[in-house]
């Protein structure tokens, strides 16, 4: 049964499910997008899908087969939808077992097109979502068994559109089929009612909660009323964020991101800041090379849908080892011997033969014969399914490293980081910003270097940038993962991870070379794997792979040695796509009992939670776009758990504020009713978008503390 076992091992490694922020109602139209009306992908095509799940029995089965969530998994009367990083043979599988594919979010050519557009373009120039059922207006029965808190009523307007998000919890949290209705008012007078959908996370009971939705004007009362005949309090919706950021005064610069940047445009952006900026600029060579756009050649020996084994180099490809030849020859006499020899780039396997010299070695044997006789240069393991078959005369095979890119040098990378300030000595408060922990989520460092430059070209004209850069410290790193970078450029979109390969045996398989890797993200040393926390995985394919240790690799300990060699940085952003969120500490929990990391203290969460909402007025200053209050909070509580994360090192360990944006929130389609995901990689334009909109929240986060700086220095 191969198909069912190549679907199993793939299971393990390439799915993901990253974002579940569209819930169509029975009959509303599916979002709409560019893709083909009929979804369907080629067998070995790979693509960003948006998929309705059967039921929560599917979801589980895909997590616990090592799912990598970028979003947290949302189900609403049982349906479930979740964008998945899958091949057509694994979506026909899916559909198979009755899930349907909703949209195409981005095929894999995609990104590479959206790349070759942007840098084109750049050289020209030089939810309510929900449409939700009739309100139901039963009245409130006369003995009510549950009472009803309304923990969370917002509105905002958003180009022209007003928006209201509840979240109500009921005290019947273990009764499944409890239906909470919220009730509006605007100032004018009109109302209306949606729904809310129960939200458990880990088996646990959370809240009722909805996507933002559509009303006409601002809402001025909500009240929630619940099957068991609960009704809240009547409660005026707060405006959200309620903070803006002071006007750009005129003449202030930006937009200096004309094209997506790949890991050699960052360093070539990068040393041109240093030169022209000087006096404002030191630029760090973190301590830890990583492994390099490299990989070890490797050659199938045989037919690997009959009898192969899998022959690797012990070096990588460009260490000399790319082109060179592996075969079984049939020695052409009785009884010989299995034999190995290695001469002029060919390792020649002589198989054994009878007394009638017929080959009788077997896949086994010669995988063994190679790695007895040639440890130093090979590493061989039988093929999946080829154990103890005869082993056929086959090759020569090329070994061959598989890298598509020609432009990446193939020598361990030095991760740079930016300093920009005009005290760059320590004496001043420290933020750090740090984006492409995972290598696909191309908006990142157009987020960080926007910033970056934004900030450096100001300082020149604007006095009001000028002071922040007086009295902060500001460490940017564009690019924590260039090695993961570059594959997802050249290789694989979709890759997330780095381009270390921990896996041993046969999942050392080609096949599976877009799922090996780490998880830079799952790496770290608090609430980690290691620790017994949710949200990484010990699987080498999987899309959350945790690494072999706490701090196993290069691109997680130069994050923490650049933070802990600056004991000024108190503050640091971790820059992620796609989805809209903005979250900080706890980032973690075990899954017994839902035990998060410690919870910051009354007075720390005040001063996350209002930064915040400063941060979020002033991303909504470029394009208008508000980061739902669902979406702002605590990692463990609006997104999911993501074991051994490095903003939890920062702030449990380094005592820094540590938050994560998710950039690239959904945008809202008023001809659909729909909140649309935008995906890793979108149009450029979208892409831009966000790295203006979230570099202006950067710029937000220096002021928050520069003011906290001030308001310490003021309290002594
Ligand atoms: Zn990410």
């Amino acid at each position: 049964m191969i198909v069912r076992r190549r679907w199993t091992a793939a299971a393990t490694t390439a799915i993901l499910i990253s974002a579940v922020l569209s819930h169509p109602g029975p009959g509303a139209a599916a979002p709409a997008d560019p893709a083909p009306p009929s979804i369907s992908l080629a067998a070995g095509e790979t693509a960003l899908v948006r998929v309705q799940l059967r039921d929560q029995a599917q979801l589980d089965r895909l997590v616990a087969a090592g799912a990598d969530l970028a979003n947290r998994p949302r189900s609403r009367d049982n349906r479930i939808l979740v964008d998945l990083v899958l091949t057509g043979a694994q979506l026909a599988e899916l559909t198979a077992q009755g899930a349907t594919a909703v949209q195409v979010v981005q095929r894999a050519g995609d990104g590479s097109r959206h790349y070759a557009d942007s840098v084109r373009a750049a050289q020209a120039r030089t939810t309510a979502g929900l449409r939700a059922p009739a309100a139901d207006q039963r009245t409130a029965t006369a003995t009510a068994v549950d009472t009803l808190l309304v923990q969370q009523a917002y509105w905002w307007t958003t180009n022209g559109q007003t928006f209201l998000q509840t979240q109500v919890a009921t005290t019947a949290t273990d009764d499944p089929d409890v239906e909470i209705t919220v009730s509006w008012r605007t100032a004018d007078g009109a109302t209306g009612s949606f729904p809310l959908y129960r939200f458990e996370d880990s088996g646990e009971y959370q809240y009722h909660y909805a996507l933002p939705q559509p009303v006409p004007s601002r809402p001025v009362q909500v009240t929630a009323t619940s099957s068991l005949g609960g009704v809240s309090r009547a409660v005026t919706p707060a405006l959200w964020p309620n903070a803006a950021p002071p006007p750009l005064p005129a003449g202030y610069q930006k937009d200096f991101i004309d094209a997506y940047l790949t890991p050699i445009d960052v360093q070539a952006r990068i040393k041109r800041l240093a030169r022209q900026y000087r006096d404002l600029v030191d630029v760090i060579d973190l301590p830890n090379r990583t492994q390099g756009y490299r990989r070890n050649a490797v050659a199938y020996l045989g037919d690997p849908a009959a009898a192969a084994v899998v022959v690797e180099s012990v070096r990588f490809g460009d260490q000399g080892m790319n082109g060179v030849q592996v075969r079984t020859v049939d020695p052409g006499r009785p009884n010989r011997a299995l034999s190995v020899r290695y001469r002029d780039r060919v390792l020649t396997v002589s198989l054994a033969t009878d007394g009638a010299g017929k080959t009788v070695s077997t896949t086994d044997e010669v995988a063994a014969a190679i790695n007895a006789a040639q440890a130093n240069r090979f590493r061989a393991t039988v093929e999946d399914g080829s154990a103890g078959l005869p082993m056929p005369v086959a090759g020569p095979a090329r070994l061959d490293d598989g890298l598509q890119g020609t432009e990446v040098p193939a020598r361990p990378w030095t991760v740079q980081a930016l300093r920009l300030g005009v005290h760059r000595d320590g004496s001043r408060v420290g933020v750090l910003a740090y984006s492409q922990e995972h290598a696909r989520e191309w908006a990142t460092p157009l987020v960080t270097l926007e910033f970056a430059e934004r900030m450096l070209a100001n300082a020149r004209t604007d006095p009001a940038t000028r002071e922040l850069l007086e009295q902060v410290d500001v460490f940017v790193i564009p690019t924590v993962n260039p090695d993961g970078a570059n594959y997802s450029f050249n290789d694989f979109n979709m890759q997330r991870k780095n381009l270390v390969n921990h896996c041993t045996g046969s999942a050392r398989d080609p096949r599976f070379r877009n799922s090996w890797g780490v998880d830079v993200n799952r790496n770290y040393t608090v609430g980690s794997l290691f620790d017994g926390y949710v949200g990484a995985s010990a699987n080498c394919l999987s899309g959350n792979y945790a690494g072999t240790a706490e701090l196993s690799e290069a691109e997680s300990r130069n994050v923490i040695a650049l933070a802990k060699s600056h004991t000024n940085i108190k503050f640091a952003m971790n820059v992620h796509s796609y989805g809209g969120y903005f979250m900080w500490p706890p980032g973690a929990y075990k899954a017994d009992g839902r035990v998060t990391l410690p919870r910051p203290s009354i007075d720390e969460s005040k001063l996350f939670l209002d930064s915040a909402r400063r941060i979020v007025g002033a991303i909504a200053q470029e394009r208008g776009t508000v980061t739902w209050p669902s979406q702002t909070g605590p990692v463990a509580d609006v997104l999911y758990s993501a074991a051994g994360n490095s903003a939890d090192q920062l702030y449990y360990e380094l005592g820094i504020f540590a938050w994560d944006f998710e950039v690239g929130n959904d945008r809202w389609n008023p001809a659909t009713g729909e909140w649309e995901g935008v995906g890793f990689q979108p149009p450029f334009d979208e892409a831009h978008g966000e790295s203006q909109e979230y570099a202006g929240g950067l710029v937000e986060l220096v002021r928050v503390a520069r003011d906290y700086a001030a308001a310490e220095a003021a309290a002594g």
